[in-house]
Parts: structure tokens; C-alpha cells; sequence
């Protein structure tokens, strides 16, 4: 059975995959205060990649505290 530890969400635009892992974050709100338009715990998904450009969503996912929030580089 899968834990609730173990639950990845991955959230994709043409570049990059934003990679939150919920069970780390501390619910900071540096995110969703810092940028609105991509994270937004009231939505469903809570991540919009159309929100912003990549560069700008790079650099909100850095500000994460916890590292609940990473992103990796699309390969193909
Ligand atoms: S910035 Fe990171 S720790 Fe804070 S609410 Fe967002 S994902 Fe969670």
C-alpha cells in the first residue's frame, strides 16, 4: 500500500518539472505569496504551469524553505 510519505506530484510545462513532495512541506506559504499565479492552494491542481514564465517559476521553487518544492529539466 502506498504511504502518504511516498506521495510525489509532478506538474510539467514544455521545460521543466516543478516536483512537490507534501509530506515535507512546512506550509511556509513562501510559494504561493511569492507567485500566485503558478501556486495557489486554493486551486485544483494547486500548480499552474501557464502561470509564469520558466525562469520566474525556477526561481519561486528555489525560494522554498523546505525543498518540498524541486524542479528538474525536461529530457527529450
Ligand atoms: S514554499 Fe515550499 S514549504 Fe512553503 S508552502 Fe510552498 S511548497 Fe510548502
Amino acid at each position: 500500500m502506498e504511504s502518504k510519505e511516498n506521495i510525489v506530484k509532478e506538474y510539467s510545462n514544455d521545460e521543466i518539472t516543478v516536483i512537490w513532495k507534501p509530506h515535507i512541506c512546512t506550509h511556509s506559504t513562501n510559494c504561493w505569496k511569492g507567485l500566485i499565479s503558478v501556486f495557489d492552494p486554493r486551486k485544483k491542481p494547486w500548480v499552474n504551469m501557464e502561470g509564469a514564465r520558466t525562469e520566474r517559476i525556477i526561481k519561486q521553487v528555489n525560494a522554498c524553505p523546505s525543498k518540498a518544492l524541486t524542479y528538474k529539466e525536461n529530457t527529450n
